[in-house]
């Protein structure tokens, strides 16, 4: 209750099974299995607090978003403006879709009833009575599980008062299912899309808090970040603000793929180095060496070895030179071509940029040729300096961060293995690297 001592936790030694604390119990994904966990625990606590009380704690846990930007939360719901009687929304972005992220869709399938409850203490915060989620279109199945855990919430009746301007209102969340496009993961492409209409990024400001689903106040936060925010809640913002680095606390997902024995989701305090995800992980597969790794996906630079001890923190990581974006670690080791991946995720940006701004639309296009010749051993002298001019020309020059995103992975590739680069004049990365050997062609 408000003003009452918050509750006390001991965060476990190396993993902090928050959001996953469920993951492998049975029927995780039921009403049942949640509460018996002690699920919306948080939600009755919150509706015993103000929107404002909810929001000081929220800033207070020093919870930062998960999307990958990591932006304060509850200093993102404070800039909604001063209510004025007409409707604001929450939207939670899980449109899930940067190259080797993984963790909003198991936390969907495994645990969809924290989304709903994070969602439900988030209204209430707010002040909104209706919430959206969106959910990549091609994922049927967790679409489904959260639909599923929406109803069962709403028939609990736990849904049934206690939000909107007034707090005395029902809560209505909507599930809706995009189309499949990357570009509707930017926030702003993604209220377009919600929309109806094709989803192209907006121009910022206005911000989403100020100017954002149907031109009003709209809070929009990655499934992580709402999933995270019961357990603050249940747990108190002292608990969640104890377990972290100075400026990045709590806990966050970390999706180990690729060249690891057991690749799996670790859910660990941030401050945590790859070199312990990697023990953690099984090791690099048998025989093998790391060659190169990503800290948060195809967008965020690539890092070597000499970066294993890196803390996986916001700050260490940009100090390092990358940034920690959506925690997908991908792990590559010796067997791997680095142009066979760049070019794999340059194709990839060139078919998702939206075209709406030059720079991306045809840079992706002339640096996906140009790998693409590479690739194949079929490059012409100059063709490293031409990518470079191109994506030099492509970063922080274009409309939203996809076209940054899109140059990263070029620039960082040159930058750390420009002889592989060079050896496409001549040879096919096929030859120096033989696919068979690599599990990822
Ligand atoms: P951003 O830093 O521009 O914004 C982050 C958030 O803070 C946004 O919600 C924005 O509205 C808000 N914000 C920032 N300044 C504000 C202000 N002055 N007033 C009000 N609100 C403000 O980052 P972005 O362009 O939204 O997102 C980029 C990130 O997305 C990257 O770090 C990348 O890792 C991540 N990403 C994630 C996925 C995925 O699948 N999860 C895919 C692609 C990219
Ligand atoms: Fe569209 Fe790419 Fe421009 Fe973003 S950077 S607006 S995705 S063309």
């Amino acid at each position: 209750t408000p003003g009452s001592a918050e509750p006390t936790f001991t965060a476990p030694g190396t993993l902090t099974p928050v959001v996953t604390d469920m993951w492998d119990k049975e029927r995780s994904w039921t009403l049942d299995a949640y509460r018996a966990s002690g699920g919306y625990q948080g939600l009755a606590r919150a509706k015993t607090m103000s929107s404002a009380e909810l929001i000081e704690l929220v800033k207070a846990s020093n919870l930062r978003g998960r999307g990958g930007a990591g932006f304060p939360t509850g200093l993102k719901w404070s800039f909604l403006p001063a209510p004025d009687g007409l409707p604001r929304y929450l939207v939670v972005n899980a449109d899930e879709s940067e190259p080797g992220t993984c963790k909003d869709m198991p936390t969907l399938m495994a645990n969809p009833h924290a989304l709903v409850e994070g969602v439900a203490i988030t209204s209430r915060a707010i002040g909104a009575d209706r919430a959206f989620v969106y959910v990549r279109g091609e994922v049927a199945h967790p679409y489904r599980r959260l639909l599923h855990a929406i109803h069962d919430a709403a028939d609990a009746g736990l849904l049934a008062d206690g939000f909107g301007l007034d707090g005395n209102q029902p809560l209505k969340i909507v599930a809706h299912a995009g189309a499949g496009a990357y570009i509707c993961g930017e926030e702003t492409a993604l209220l377009d899309s919600l929309e109806g209409r094709r989803g192209h990024p907006r121009l910022r400001p206005p911000f989403p808090a100020v100017q954002g689903l149907y031109a009003r106040p709209t809070v929009i936060n990655n499934v992580e970040t709402i999933a995270s925010v019961p357990g603050v809640l249940a747990r108190g913002a002292a608990w969640y603000s104890s377990m972290g680095t100075e400026r990045s606390k709590g806990h966050g997902l970390f999706s180990v793929t690729g060249h690891v024995a057991s690749p799996g989701q670790f859910e660990a305090p941030f401050g945590i180095t790859m070199r312990e995800l990697i023990e953690l992980a099984g090791g690099v597969r048998a025989g093998h060496e790391l060659k190169f790794w990503v800290p948060g996906g195809s967008s965020t630079p690539i890092f070597g070895p000499e970066e294993l001890d890196v803390p996986l923190d916001y700050e260490s990581v940009i100090g390092a030179g990358s940034m920690l974006g959506t925690r997908a670690l991908q792990v590559f080791d010796d067997t791997v071509s680095v142009v066979r991946v760049v070019s794999r995720w340059t194709e990839f940006y060139q078919h998702e940029s939206c075209g709406k701004c030059t720079p991306c639309r045809e840079g992706t296009y002339w640096m996906r040729q140009i790998m693409t010749r590479l690739e194949a051993g079929r490059g012409e002298s100059g063709d490293v300096e031409k990518l470079e001019d191109i994506a030099s020309n492509i970063a922080g020059r274009s409309f939203c961060a996809l076209g940054d995103a899109a140059a990263t992975p070029v620039l960082s590739g040159i930058k750390r293995f420009r002889s592989e680069f060079e050896a496409g004049y001549t040879t096919p990365a096929a030859e120096l690297f033989p696919p068979a050997a690599s599990s990822i062609v």
